[in-house]
């Protein structure tokens, strides 16, 4: 089958037959990287790691969260909007479906004032950027100065180092979907408070649930925490995959500590060959 969306189709099909296991595809390395052709490989990519109870990472390297881990944290979860309700009962078979999905979520977001003090001081929301469609999701933590300013995600100094991260990789940034747990920024770039994110996460799930994104990079240990349920830091969370519904979750170092540490980037680097040697690509 060499279509992508009757692939895809299909295998919603068997996953809606109960059907959750599929044989590991091992990809030939490449030498290089050019973002077209990693597109392709990624699109022809079957799921490389079944979903059996592994609950360490000896057997796949992949670790799946026990269910009280997925409690993000005791702060309380606002009753969910009804056009979010709406969008999470959705399937989302096109591109063109995704893209109208995220458009309608970005605008129940754009009127959000749940957390009064960010609704009170953002210039916009920072919904999320980049393929409706994509394979691989970025999360970070929450917009900066820059971002707030601009209404995109990583677009500061933060931003332009995650640029070159990404090209290094031979990836293409519109190839990625990109977004934050929080989508206002904090003031003064403080830590989201957890009721924040709680307030925030019904977005995030539909970002996740209309991308449905095979892979997932989290950067740093605050969107690492929320986005799992984790109270472990990313350096403790980082040399593995993790499970997130559907998708498989690498955790990495924020850019912004990378901008504070130098020292770290060697290990982002590594965390980022372990993740493209995933995906098939051996970056050396
Ligand atoms: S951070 Fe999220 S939940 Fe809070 S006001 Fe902004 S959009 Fe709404």
């Amino acid at each position: 089958m060499t279509d992508n969306r009757a692939l895809r189709q299909f295998l919603r099909l068997m996953s809606a037959s109960g059907i959750s296991h599929l044989p590991t595809v091992t990809l030939p390395k490449l030498a290089a990287a050019p973002g077209k052709l990693l597109a392709a490989r990624l699109k022809g990519a079957a799921p490389s790691t079944p979903q059996p109870p592994a609950r360490n990472k000896s057997a796949s390297q992949t670790q799946l969260l026990s269910p009280d881990r997925l409690v993000p944290n005791s702060a309380q979860r606002p009753e969910i909007l009804e056009s979010t309700r709406s969008l999470l009962e959705q399937t989302f078979h096109t591109a063109e479906q995704q893209a109208d999905g995220l458009s309608k979520l970005a605008e129940a977001v754009s009127a959000c004032k749940r957390c009064a003090e960010l609704a009170d001081t953002r210039r916009q929301t920072v919904f999320g950027v980049g393929n409706p469609d994509a394979e691989i999701m970025f999360i970070g933590e929450a917009p900066g100065a820059d971002e707030d300013r601009q209404g995109e995600p990583f677009v500061g100094a933060a931003g332009k180092l995650m640029d070159k991260i990404i090209a290094a990789c031979g990836l293409k940034r519109e190839e990625i979907y990109i977004c934050n747990i929080l989508r206002c920024r904090p003031p003064g770039n403080r830590n989201p408070h957890p009721q924040e994110a709680a307030n925030c996460r019904e977005f995030l799930d539909g970002q996740i649930k209309i991308v449905a994104p095979k892979y997932i990079v989290v950067w740093g240990t605050v969107a690492a925490q929320n986005l799992l349920g984790e109270s472990r830091p990313v350096g403790r969370l980082r040399g593995q995959f993790l499970q997130h519904g559907d998708a498989k979750v690498m955790c990495t170092y924020h850019p912004s500590y990378l901008l504070r540490n130098e020292s770290a980037k060697k290990l982002v680097w590594e965390d980022m060959k372990f993740f493209m040697k995933e995906l098939g690509i051996d970056l050396g």
